[in-house]
This record gives C-alpha cells, structure tokens and sequence, in this order.
C-alpha cells in the first residue's frame, strides 16, 4: 500500500516535474494549441436562457494586482498580500451569489427584501430556466506561499497585461491528497519550482480550493492561449519563457487509479466531477470559447491532460448553470485605484 502511494507520488511528481522542465526549454516545440471548444458548433453559437436572462456585468476584483514583474527577480518568493492562512475563509475563494430559489420569487419577496437590504447579490433567473440542485461538497487547502504569486497588470516589459481570464483544466494524475501535499510544501528555491492550481475535484465531487482567484497559480509552464484575439501569453520573468499562469484560473480533476501512469488514456472522470467543474466553471463567468486544457496551451508538447475527458458532457452541464462571477478571476490594476 506504502509502496502503491509513493508509486503515485513518484508519477504526480513526473507529472509536475515536465511543466519545470518545459518552462525551462528555451526551444519549445510548437504543438497541437487547439483550444477546446463544445462539443459541436451549434453549441457555441447558442446562448442559454441562462446566460442571456443572468450573465452578470463583471465586478471589480476586490485585490489589486502586483504592477510588474520585479527584474532581476527575486531569490526568493515572498508572501503574497492580502491572504492571511489562520484566517481564510470561503469567502475568500468564492463570494457566495444567491440564486432566486423559485421562478415566481420576486423583489417583493419578504426574505429577498432582506437581503438586498444585506448587500447580498441576487441572480434573478428567467421563469424558464430550472437550475440544477446541485452543490458540491467545498473545502480550503490553502498552497504553501512559495507554490503560487501575484498576478500581474503589466508584463516584464511594463507592457499591460489585460487579458481576459481563461479556465485551464487538467488532471493530478495522483490522489488528490498527494496534490495538496505537494502545494503546501514549500519550495523555496527559485521561481520555477512553484507548483499548484486554484481548485481541484476530488473523485467523489467535492472542491477543494488551493489558490485565491486574484493570484496567480503556476498550472502551466510554457504556454500560449490561442483564442479569438490571437495569441495570449504573457512574460512575468527573465529566465523563463511566457506563460498564461498570469490571466488563468487552473482547475484539476482527480485521476482514477488506473490513470497513474503515463499511458495515452485511463478510465475517466466520476459524474460527481463532471457536475462539480460544470458547477465552478460557471462560478468564474469565464465563456465557454476560453475554456481550455493543459494539452491545448501547452508548448512543450509533452502535456496531454487531462487525459479521457468527455468535452460533450462537460459542455452540456455547464449550459444548464446561469453564469455567475462568484469567482472573481483577476485583479485590479494598481496604478488606476
Ligand atoms: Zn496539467
């Protein structure tokens, strides 16, 4: 049992050991770089009820941004601001948004009433819109200070930085608890050895949070986003190729057990996980066209997750929830406040 753990974190480590190497390979092969998109093209040209009756407007991220990357950086990562570990909360990962519970629930509504008098935000729903029940179970395990940064608004160069987010996923390929075991160790010794996503999704659904939204987790090496607007990657050191670490907000599903390993396919996803990731996903407001993977953004060419994903039920989960901005991914530019 010891050994098939130690096995696993051997793999996972394999894993995140290939984004250090790539992201220290000045001639990184071009690869595939095809964003994923739904599952067919009448999908994307549709917008739900959902998100025409409920998209709201983006808010202002409550945290400013790092203005620039400091150059020549520096030898050691330093905590970043506004997170304090014996004190966080949920609140801090995902600003609870209430859904009108009912189509007939109105303004008028004595219990609304009260809550908008809170401050408390309110989706209001189209009366045609049935919203999935669902609600994962979500937990907080915060990454050691030196596995993940702060973004920021202006690349190396002093160039703005203002890409709008993305969602990249991937897989652990390990337990997720071995994940989490690695992000809070620390790792002191330089920039490149930095290692963690923003949420993960255990196999039975439940969330665990690892990385606040306004910071900036170091999901991908070298990479490139190729969306609508081109090319998007942005440069935040010296010594390392760009990346889209600076506007993505990183997912990772559990891998089954018979996925820890390196063969091309293994045996999927729980539908818990699929429901879960539908259900975050719709949480950050990000659009489905820049929903991407590890695979897609990948310019090191030795990515391939997450392996056995079902694109097609992921899409069709994700339309059945109203698009929220719960999850404020992003910060705000410091030289504007
Ligand atoms: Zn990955």
């Amino acid at each position: 049992m010891k050994k098939k753990l130690l096995n696993a974190i051997a793999l996972f480590s394999l894993c995140v050991a290939t984004v250090i190497i790539s992201i220290h390979s000045s001639q990184a092969e071009m690869l595939e770089g095809v964003r994923i998109g739904p599952a067919n093209a009448n999908q994307s040209a549709v917008v739900t009820p959902a998100n025409a009756t409920d998209a709201p407007a983006a808010p202002t991220p409550a945290y400013a941004c790092a203005l620039q990357p400091p150059n020549p950086p520096p030898k050691k990562p330093t905590p970043p601001a506004n997170v304090n570990p014996g004190k966080i909360s949920l609140s801090r990962f995902r600003q609870v948004t209430r859904v009108a519970a009912t189509p007939e629930e109105t303004a008028t509504n004595p219990a609304e009433k009260t809550e908008l008098s809170q401050g408390t935000p309110i989706v209001r729903r189209s009366p045609a819109v049935v919203l999935p029940s669902y609600s994962p179970k979500e937990e907080i395990a915060l990454a050691h200070y030196t596995n993940y940064g702060e973004r920021f608004a202006r690349d190396l160069y002093g160039k703005p930085a203002k890409n709008d987010p993305i969602i990249v996923l991937h897989e652990t390929v390990a337990t997720a608890q071995s994940a989490v075991n690695l992000f809070q160790t620390p790792h002191f010794w330089d920039d490149s050895s930095q290692v963690s996503y923003h949420a993960l999704i255990r196999r039975n659904g439940a969330v665990i949070y690892v990385v606040p939204p306004d910071k900036r987790a170091f999901g991908a090496g070298n990479s490139i986003f190729k969306g609508s607007q081109g090319d998007e990657t942005v440069k935040t050191n010296p010594d390392f190729p760009p990346s889209v670490n600076n506007f993505a907000y990183h997912i990772s599903l559990e891998t089954p057990s018979d996925g820890f390993n390196n063969a091309y396919r293994h045996s999927g996803y729980t539908a818990a996980q699929y429901q879960s990731l539908a259900w975050l996903a719709a949480r950050t407001g990000v659009p489905e066209s820049r929903i991407t993977t590890h695979k897609a953004v990948d310019r090191s060419g030795s990515r391939m997750d997450p392996r056995s994903f079902d694109y097609k039920r992921f899409f069709g989960l994700l339309k059945a929830y109203p698009r929220q901005t719960e999850i404020v991914i992003g910060c705000a530019d410091p030289s504007a406040v």
